[in-house]
């Protein structure tokens, strides 16, 4: 199950330069391809507005 962001995320671009697949892509907000995520919590560790969270 892939991690998720939330509405919470200020699109500061930390989780993208942490993720070992490349997963997180750019936006208004940023957006995690559930396809490319391995939910290794990589990025919810990074994110300083806690704004990722594991899928359900
Ligand atoms: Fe990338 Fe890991 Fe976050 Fe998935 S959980 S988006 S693989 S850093």
């Amino acid at each position: 199950m892939a991690y998720v962001i939330s509405s919470d995320c200020v699109a500061c671009g930390t989780c993208q330069g942490e993720c070992p697949t490349g997963a997180i892509s750019e936006g208004d907000i940023y957006v995690i391809d559930p396809d490319v995520c391995i939910d290794c919590g990589t990025c919810a560790d990074a994110c300083p507005t806690g704004a990722i969270n594991p899928g359900e």
